[in-house]
């Protein structure tokens, strides 16, 4: 990239950079601390710090903390946490807001430069004189007018909403971005960073250029939604006589059936229409985390689809899926819990007969890997899934019928010998059911199955999160304001007693399991002692493959 920096920049400059950084590459992730970071995020992380990395360079964690009303320190706190979690390290972790003394001179510097004013306009007659190329009357100004004014604006002497400070562009470009951009604004807010030292904030368009330049960044890479913003970039470093990073911008990722907006899902955390920004729902990388998803899918997922420059890409959310089950397949765990559970007695084993069975966590396990084993007990009372019972067979049905043979996985074959119906006839009780000790008969269907562990005793109980997609519609943002009432309304489903092998009981935060037949599953956060609570990370089902 010599000849990129060339282009736009002097020898002198670049020299000047270069002795700073020997040429090494610095990149910066600089999130505005506005909310949770998201999987969109991941993404440009991917790219800042992944393209330090492989140029043995180094990468900013760039708080751009430019507007204070929406930034808090949870946010700064929450960002720095989780851009550990995804497995990237910070060269440095910096705030624009520190840089605000070097911009607030820069900023007189460039007045006296004649190259920025004082400017009185408001929002409409800002935007109806851009829209007609026309000059704010307050262009001309004198610079001693606009140096005053803008000391004023300083001292907290001008009202919020009465001043601004314009950079002196080019009003009759044909790119929009060039039309005197805001270079600060007055806002009467103390800063969740620089605290009330300030009432005069800079803009992004100001900043950003400015602090990567001042950072010595090599490479500013920011998304396609920048490309029409590069010009003025380039116009205000060169009107301050600083050295230009590289500016190069990539296509913002967009998942099917969610939003990726932190404007959007601080609607969703914060007016309760979802469990705060962690809900597993939300494609925020807490969510994803909170939801079972490791760091590695997540990267995985993104080296997947690549770096492009194509146009807002819309990705279907099973290609997330299909790396996830690929990660979990790995690190997850086998045991088993029954969802809706649905009683069978067995008859023919005594009621006090515990028989402690061996169970494969792993399925490749090996029989003399104790380790890879867990114990279940099977006694004359268990149960299977609802689900896993007709009243009437058929030939392509493998559950249990009357009459009909399934195998209780890493157990027995048993067969239906009866069907105890309650009151009204219809609802079932209890299945009555034979145990076949010698295991001769092989049926075809296997299930998932958890016994008492001992007489009269319930299973463990646990409580089972199940996740549908957020939104109904594969983009929601088309529905411009109505987004919200796109909301799935059987998102989120909550089962309440769910019964568990005993094993389970000694599950922690963090881990991971595979319910046999019901997909991949993580401990919750909301889990107490002897209250376990899993949400379904992901089904088995594979719908996407490379
Ligand atoms: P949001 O609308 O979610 O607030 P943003 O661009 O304002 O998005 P920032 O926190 O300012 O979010 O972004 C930090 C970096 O992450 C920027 O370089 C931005 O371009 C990038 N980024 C944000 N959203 C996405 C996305 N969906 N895909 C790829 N990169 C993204
Ligand atoms: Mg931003
Ligand atoms: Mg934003």
């Amino acid at each position: 990239d010599g000849t990129i920096w060339a282009i736009h920049n002097s020898k002198e400059k670049l020299d000047k950079h270069l002795a700073k950084t020997g040429g090494k590459v610095y990149t910066r992730f600089p999130p505005e601390p506005n909310g949770y970071l998201h999987i969109g995020h991941a993404k440009a992380m991917f790219i800042d710090f992944g393209l330090a990395k492989e140029r043995n360079g180094s990468c900013y964690l760039r708080f751009d903390d430019t507007n204070p009303e929406a930034e808090k320190k949870e946010y700064i706190d929450h960002i720095q946490e989780i851009v550990s979690w995804m497995g990237w390290e910070p060269f440095k972790v910096t705030y624009t807001s520190d840089y605000f003394q070097d911009l607030y001179d820069l900023a007189l510097k460039l007045i006296r430069r004649g190259l920025a004013y004082v400017d009185h306009q408001t929002p409409d007659e800002i935007k109806e004189y851009r829209e007609n190329k026309m000059n704010s009357p307050w262009r001309n100004r004198s610079i001693s007018e606009s140096l005053k004014m803008f000391e004023e604006m300083r001292l907290g002497m001008i009202d919020e909403g009465k001043a601004t400070l314009r950079l002196k562009q080019d009003m009759q470009s044909d790119n929009k971005n060039m039309y005197d951009l805001i270079a600060y604004r007055i806002k009467f807010t103390s800063h969740p960073h620089a605290g009330d030292k300030w009432c005069i904030y800079p803009s992004y368009d100001y900043a950003h250029c400015i602090v990567d330049s001042l950072e010595n960044v090599s490479h500013s890479l920011c998304t396609l939604e920048f490309e029409i913003r590069r010009a003025s970039y380039y116009w205000l470093l060169e009107a301050l006589d600083l050295y230009h990073p590289y500016v190069w911008e990539y296509s913002r990722l967009n998942i099917s059936n969610n939003v990726l907006s932190k404007r959007k899902l601080n609607r969703l955390a914060t007016e309760n229409l979802v469990d705060g920004w962690d809900d597993p729902r939300l494609l925020t990388l807490a969510g994803l985390r909170r939801r079972g998803v490791s760091s590695d899918a997540i990267n995985d997922f993104i080296r997947g689809i690549g770096i492009t420059r194509s146009d807002n890409s819309m990705i279907q959310l099973n290609r997330l899926e299909y790396h996830i089950r690929e990660d979990l397949n790995k690190a997850a765990s086998r045991t088993m819990v029954v969802l809706h559970p649905l009683k069978i007695v067995i008859t023919n084993l005594a009621g006090g007969a515990i028989l402690d069975l061996d169970a494969k966590m792993w399925p490749d396990a090996q029989n003399d890997d104790t380790s890879s084993f867990y114990k279940i007990p099977f006694t004359n009372t268990v149960y299977i899934e609802n689900s896993d019972f007709r009243t009437k067979d058929s030939k392509d049905y493998y559950g249990l019928a009357p009459g009909k043979s399934v195998l209780l996985r890493y157990a027995f074959p048993i067969k239906c010998t009866e069907v105890i119906y309650g009151d009204d006839g219809k609802s079932i009780m209890e299945i009555r059911a034979e145990y076949d000790p010698s295991k001769t008969t092989k049926p075809k269907g296997v299930l998932h199955w958890v016994a008492q562990p001992s007489p009269g005793v319930d299973p463990l109980k646990v409580e089972v999160r199940l996740f549908e997609k957020l939104f109904l519609s594969e983009d929601p943002t088309e529905l411009d304001d109505k987004w919200l009432s796109d909301i799935n309304p059987h998102s989120k489903e909550v089962i309440k007693e769910a019964y568990a092998v005993p094993a389970l009981a000694n599950a922690v935060l963090g881990d991971k399991f595979q319910f046999e037949r019901l997909g991949y599953f993580a401990v919750d956060k909301d889990s107490a002692p002897g209250k376990l609570v899993f949400n379904r990370t992901v089904t088995l089902r594979d719908s996407y493959s490379k």
